[in-house]
Formats: structure tokens, C-alpha cells, sequence
């Protein structure tokens, strides 16, 4: 595993849980909009420091007891060949496991799921079909998109979440996306942040505000058990 950041504690990125953020290196998306470009762009990775593994371990094994999670994001942590004996250590270890996907691996998520080694996935969804690849700024097989799409909803909890970029994704895009996952427990609509891109130009005016989004949740809400503006 290589990861390129630790958060030591948080209280709201696993859902009711005390946990820590573990951040892999790498992904295989090239969103233009990145929030964590540090972490996914192949011109900003080569500066950030890597975490070895066996001090990740140390810092978890000091936390026993004190956290009960442990989140696993990125970049995209299922592109790193050795999560699945990772995430069995850490889950041997008794803690609950949470992972953030961009779900371009199914076979991955499936494998975790079948093998209860994770208790939340938080997945990404970009855009509809037709937007995909313009939203991601890459290729990419929108079946295995589909696939960890049916696989997440068997997880024992999940929620998909699509940030609202300006200039890529419209209302009209967030309606068809709910009509693809219609009837999940949970999804959740993300403002655009802009503090963190890697300078990614957008129209300021195209920006949809937090009642914008309100909005249109209320045409989709009752299409899951929640939906809600995050942020
Ligand atoms: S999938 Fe996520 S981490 Fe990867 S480039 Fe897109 S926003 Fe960044």
C-alpha cells in the first residue's frame, strides 16, 4: 500500500464513528477538479511524502480502543494491488472499516463484500453516462461503473455521492443520475469546492449554491431512504 496522508481523528467522515483517514497515493480518474490533487495528479504525487505501511500500523495499533474506524480514501485506494490484505490486517485488528471508491474496480468491491471485510463504502458518482467522461477527463468502461453500483448496494452500508462541478454537471444530469440508482439508502449531493483544485477553470456564475442543490433534492428525495446537501 502506498499512502500520502494520516488524518489522526475525525468524527465526520465514517458516520457516527470515531475513526482516522488514511489517504493511498494515486488514482486512475483525472477530474480536472480534484479536491485532492495532491494525492491523484502524476505531476503533484512525485512531491508528496510517502507513509510506509509499518508506520501506519504502529499508529493504529496505539488507537485500539480509541477509534472505532477506519477510512480508506485517495486517490483510489482499490487501484492499489495489496488493499484486500490490508484492509484483512486492519479488520483483524477490530476495527470497523469504511473505503471511498470511484468504483472503476467492481471486481475489487466485490471481493470485499463477499469476504466482509467492509462495513461502509462511500462511492462516487461522477455523472450520467453520457457525461462520464468528460466529468472523470479520461476513458473508462462505464459498465464496471454500473457493476460496483449493483455491488455497493449490497454492502452492508453504503451511500453514493456525486460533487456538483461547474460546467459538468447540471440538474438535469443529477436527475438522471438518481433515476440510475433509484431506490438506495443513501445520496448525497456535494457542493463544489474550489479552495483545493489544482487550478481548474470554471464560469464562477455556473456554480450551483447550496439551495440551488436543495432544490433539486426535493425532486429526488423520494427516491431513497436519505438525500441530502452535503457541506
Ligand atoms: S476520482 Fe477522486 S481522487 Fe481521483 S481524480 Fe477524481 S476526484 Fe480526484
Amino acid at each position: 500500500m502506498i499512502f500520502g496522508g494520516i488524518q489522526k481523528t475525525t468524527l465526520v467522515d465514517y458516520p457516527g464513528k470515531v475513526a482516522c483517514v488514511l489517504f493511498t497515493l494515486g488514482c486512475d480518474f483525472k477530474c480536472s477538479w480534484c479536491h485532492n490533487p495532491e494525492l491523484s495528479s502524476a505531476n503533484l504525487i512525485p512531491q508528496q511524502p510517502i507513509i510506509d505501511q509499518s508506520e501506519v500500523f504502529s499508529f493504529l495499533e496505539s488507537r485500539k480502543g480509541l477509534l472505532q474506524g477506519i477510512c480508506i480514501t485517495g486517490g483510489e485506494p482499490t487501484i492499489q494491488p495489496d488493499l484486500i490484505d490490508f484492509i484483512r490486517r486492519v479488520k483483524e485488528m477490530g476495527f470497523l472499516l469504511k473505503l471511498d471508491s470511484n468504483g472503476s474496480h467492481p471486481e475489487t468491491l466485490e471481493k470485499l463484500i463477499t469476504g466482509d471485510l467492509v462495513d461502509y463504502i462511500a462511492m462516487d458518482i461522477k455523472n450520467r453516462q453520457s457525461q462520464y467522461e468528460k466529468t472523470i477527463g479520461c476513458p473508462t468502461d462505464f459498465y464496471k461503473v454500473q457493476k460496483s453500483i449493483e455491488l455497493v448496494k449490497t454492502a452492508p452500508d453504503y451511500e453514493f455521492r456525486t460533487t456538483v462541478v461547474p460546467g459538468l454537471v447540471s440538474e438535469e444530469d443529477i436527475l438522471e443520475i438518481a433515476e440510475i440508482i433509484d431506490g438506495s439508502k443513501r445520496y448525497y449531493l456535494q457542493p463544489f469546492q474550489s479552495k483545493k483544485t489544482a487550478g481548474f477553470d470554471y464560469d464562477k456564475k455556473s456554480v450551483l449554491k447550496k439551495p440551488d442543490l436543495e432544490k433539486i433534492r426535493d425532486k429526488i428525495k423520494h427516491r431513497f431512504d436519505t438525500c441530502e446537501v452535503r457541506g
